[in-house]
């Protein structure tokens, strides 16, 4: 088990799979983009596998989510994930992505045996989408949702930030798309995890705010909370339900003290919080020929040192040197 030392327990194992991507959200990484990892200190796929079956094999992770930067940019996605479904015992394995090359790969990728996702969108108007990350390719992510499910990957989630000034009035819009499409729409407060170091706590959107904007046009009511276990969105059901909205308030409302996940970055670096400062090194032992139970060991002591929440609120809090595209978010 991974097990930290305020009761919490990791099943959620959540890869990086590139630091790379193709868009440059202003709220992740600047517009001429970032010094990628060298080449050499990328986990392999082989190497990538191994770690995967230790986390599943022995350390009692069951869910396994491939992000990034932009997961689709990984050469071996399609082969990565088969691999991963013909581990013993096999996890859930999900994929959070831009959607640029969806349409080409959502099929492939539910053979391989991908069974959940979550695509990023932040706004339905194809003027604010190049404002927001900088490149022109709104088609091609709505072109990736419909083909992911199309190709019966469910539910297919989608994932917004909203920023002042740029996309705040969109929250009913968007909301409505999705329930049009029949995709689950969960809006994720700004955090401060942006290469630039540029946030700033009075230009966030809250997650009160969010749904004051959503109470103008839909009744919301709180979804059985038993339900949300260890899941970060608080859910809202509309209109009486059956349908949900997802708000992740992890800076007004942190859910730390219910958090079961761990990170491996792409570069074999274990870390026990997104915005945590210090990184534990499985790639180097990997290479020296470490067994598989001294990799499990570092992996149990990188988060038995969890701390028991993420600091933001702190006066001394200070951001963690990896942004986001480079952690895996
Ligand atoms: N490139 C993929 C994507 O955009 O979905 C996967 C990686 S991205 C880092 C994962 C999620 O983190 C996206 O939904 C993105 O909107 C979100 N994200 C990135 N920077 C963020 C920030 N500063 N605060 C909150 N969410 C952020
Ligand atoms: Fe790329 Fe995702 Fe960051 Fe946007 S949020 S720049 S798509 S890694």
């Amino acid at each position: 088990m991974l097990a930290d030392s305020y009761g919490r327990v990791a099943t959620d194992l959540r890869i990086s799979l590139t630091d790379r991507c193709n868009l440059r959200c202003t709220y992740c990484m600047p517009p001429e983009g970032l010094d990628w990892l060298p080449a050499p200190t990328m986990l392999t796929d082989d190497e990538l596998i191994r770690l995967i079956g230790i986390a599943v094999g022995t350390l009692g992770i069951t869910e396994v989510r491939f992000t990034g930067g932009e997961p689709l940019l990984r050469r071996g996605l399609v082969d990565i994930v088969s691999r991963t479904a013909a581990l013993a015992p096999r996890p859930e394995i999900s994929l959070t992505t831009n959607g640029i090359g969806l349409a080409r790969l959502a099929a492939p990728l539910r053979e391989a045996g991908l069974d959940r996702i979550n695509v990023s969108l932040d706004t339905l108007d194809a003027a604010t989408f190049v404002r927001l990350a900088k490149r022109d390719r709104l088609a091609d992510v709505l072109a990736g949702l419909a083909a992911a499910a199309s190709a019966g990957i469910a539910p297919v989630k989608v994932n917004a930030v909203l920023l002042h000034g740029i996309n705040d009035h969109e929250a009913v819009d968007l909301l409505q798309f999705c329930l049009d499409h029949g995709y689950h729409m969960r809006f994720i407060e700004q955090m401060p995890l942006d290469a630039q170091h540029g946030w700033r706590r009075e230009d966030m959107v809250t997650a009160d705010e969010i749904l004051a904007a959503l109470s103008a046009k839909y009744t919301l009511d709180p979804d059985d909370p038993d339900a949300r276990g260890s899941a970060p969105a608080e859910t809202f059901l509309i209109d009486g339900g059956p349908a949900t909205v997802g708000v992740i308030g992890s800076v007004t409302r942190p859910f730390c003290a219910a958090c079961d996940r761990v990170r491996l970055t792409a570069d074999g670096q274990v870390r026990n919080c997104l915005f945590a400062r210090q990184e534990s090194d499985l790639r180097t032992p990997l290479r020296d020929g470490a067994t598989d139970e001294e990799i499990a060991d570092l992996w149990r002591r990188a988060v038995a040192a969890k701390l028991p929440g993420h600091g933001i609120n702190d006066p001394g809090f200070l951001q963690p040197s990896r942004p986001m595209s480079a952690i895996g978010g």
